[in-house]
């Protein structure tokens, strides 16, 4: 059974039932034959839902025709709209290509928040139901909106079109217009039409839809009188919805691969900046580029080759810069190591400088600074401390029968035995000549003694030898602690009064 026949029988019986001839009764009647008859039943719903959206005349004709499938449908509709209404179609025509123009274009510069929310509301709104004011009154929103932004795609339109006038958007709209309706007014020939819309179909960012673009554009070139077709409407709409996510994932990507770029930048610029003002010329030449990077105008292609450029010069910059930085740290730590060796020298000579040279033992200086803290820990703490000024009886004979230098050898075994018998914490200096002074902390009078005597009974038995030749020793000592003193300068008094008290006691005494 064919279409034909199954309109025949939904008329039948309409008439027999004498029913009224609605599209709903009509519709309903049709489907329940189409079904009947086995006709796919989702053409008879696409039927019945196309049918149902005419008016009651155009049905009655549509259906006087024997119009069977939706694609006779829309050809049948699209060549009565032409021959009824010539003027009324081009006009309608021209709407909706100036309005996907302008939807394309918008769709072309999603990074915009303004456009992709304005796309994604009207391609809702947008049927092929839309009457001409409704079509001007959205495109007239893009065209407001297109008017601030970049027409570039209008290039797309160019062999199709005089658009010359490139600097006026609203010239350039006047005289496509002007182009369209010389082809599509009066005589129903919608080949340029068809390739305006083909040529606008081809996406200006995302390259993922073009096959599908190719097929579509070659059925509108092949047969342009599709352009009034609900399907093709349809799928102009599908391409329209899955272009602006296409491009919206590649306005993405890019703009990620930009901002991976700007911030390769940012470091590079930091590192340069951070490197000091040796590189003030570079940063100028720089920020100089970056200032030519001009993001209203500039096309992404313009501005991620400015960017790139910007980055490789950064890249060569840092480089001499961190060859630079290289060589001068080498020379920093060449400079460190000669200082260390330049403080250890130092160190030496100071410690020389505070050390006498024949004993090795701190000098008169050294002894001042250490009394100087034990006295600060006197007054902070009360800790008591305690000298002992030793002296050579004597000696002056010794030099006199056995030589200076077996007198610097006694010098140097005494401050040897001094050193050995006394403790860690003792402080043992050669306080000039054949006098040594022992700074006893935290020994009071009693203890300073103890040790001094001990000290002047080693020396008196010891057998201080020089060149074979024992020469006999002894030592005398004077003592004073600090705690029995009124200040420093007054114990040290005491100690050589004492030290004299001891001589004039016959030497080899300690006296206290
Ligand atoms: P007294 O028992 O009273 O201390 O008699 P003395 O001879 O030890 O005292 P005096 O102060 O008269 O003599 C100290 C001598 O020590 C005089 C000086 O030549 C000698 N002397 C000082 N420094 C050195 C030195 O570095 N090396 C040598 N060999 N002798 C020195
Ligand atoms: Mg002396
Ligand atoms: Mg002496």
């Amino acid at each position: 059974m064919t279409i034909q026949d199954i309109i025949k029988q939904s008329l039948q019986e309409i008439k027999t039932r004498g029913l009224q001839l609605t599209p709903e009764i009509y519709g309903e009647i049709f489907c329940r034959h189409a079904k009947r008859a086995n006709v796919i039943l989702e053409e008879c719903q696409k039927m019945e839902k196309y049918l149902k959206r005419l008016s009651p005349e155009l049905q009655k004709t549509v259906r006087s025709r024997h119009v069977s499938s939706v694609d006779q449908l829309v050809q049948y509709l699209g060549s009565e709209v032409m021959r009824a209404n010539p003027e009324k179609s081009s006009e309608i025509i021209q709407a909706y290509v100036l309005l996907v123009k302008r939807l394309l274009q918008a769709v072309s510069m999603l990074h915009n928040k303004t456009a992709a929310e304005m796309a994604e509301r009207d391609k809702e709104k947008i049927t092929a139901y839309l009457g001409k004011e409704e079509i001007d009154t959205i495109r007239e929103q893009w065209n407001r909106f297109v008017m601030e932004y970049d027409d570039s795609f209008l290039k797309k339109l160019s062999p199709y079109c005089d658009v010359a006038e490139r600097s006026d958007l609203q010239a350039m709209v006047g005289s496509l217009t002007e182009c369209l309706k010389s082809y599509s007014g009066g005589g129903g020939d919608f080949t340029v039409v068809a390739q305006v819309l083909a040529a606008a179909l081809v996406p200006s960012i995302a390259s993922g839809m073009n096959d599908e673009i190719a097929t579509i554009s070659a059925q509108i070139r092949s047969n342009p009188e599709l352009l009034t077709s609900q399907a093709m409407v349809e799928d102009i709409r599908y391409m329209i919805k899955k272009r602006i996510e296409l491009d919206k994932k590649a306005v993405t990507s890019q703009m990620t691969e930009l901002d991976s770029i700007i911030e390769h930048i940012n470091q590079a610029l930091v590192r340069v900046i951070d490197c000091g003002e040796s590189n003030y010329d570079a940063i100028c030449k720089i920020q100089g580029e970056l200032g030519d990077v001009n993001l209203e105008t500039d096309s992404f292609d313009v501005i991620h080759m400015k960017l790139l450029a910007i980055a490789s010069s950064l890249e060569t910059e840092t480089r001499v810069l961190s060859d630079e930085m290289k060589q001068s740290s080498e020379e920093i730590s060449q400079l460190r190591q000669k200082v260390r060796v330049l403080e250890e020298a130092l160190r030496k000579e100071r410690k020389k400088a505070g050390t006498d040279t024949l004993t090795k033992l701190p000098n008169r200086r050294s002894i001042d600074d250490f009394i100087q803290k034990q006295e600060a820990s006197y007054k902070r703490y009360k800790d008591d401390y305690s000298v002992v000024l030793f002296d050579i009886d004597h000696f002056k004979s010794v030099n006199d029968t056995y030589g200076h230098d077996a007198g610097d050898v006694i010098l140097s075994s005494f401050g040897k035995m001094l050193r050995r018998y006394s403790r860690e914490v003792d402080f043992v200096g050669r306080w000039g000549g054949e006098e040594f002074l022992v700074v006893l902390p935290k020994t009071g009078r009693e203890g300073a003694v103890r040790f001094a005597e001990k000290l002047r009974e080693v020396v008196s038995k010891s057998k201080f030898m020089y060149k074979d030749v024992r020469i006999p020793i002894t030592i005398s000592g004077g003592i004073a602690d600090r705690k029995s003193s009124q200040d420093m300068e007054d114990m040290l008094k005491r100690a050589d009064e004492n030290l004299y008290f001891a001589k004039e006691s016959g030497r080899n005494k300690i006296a206290s």
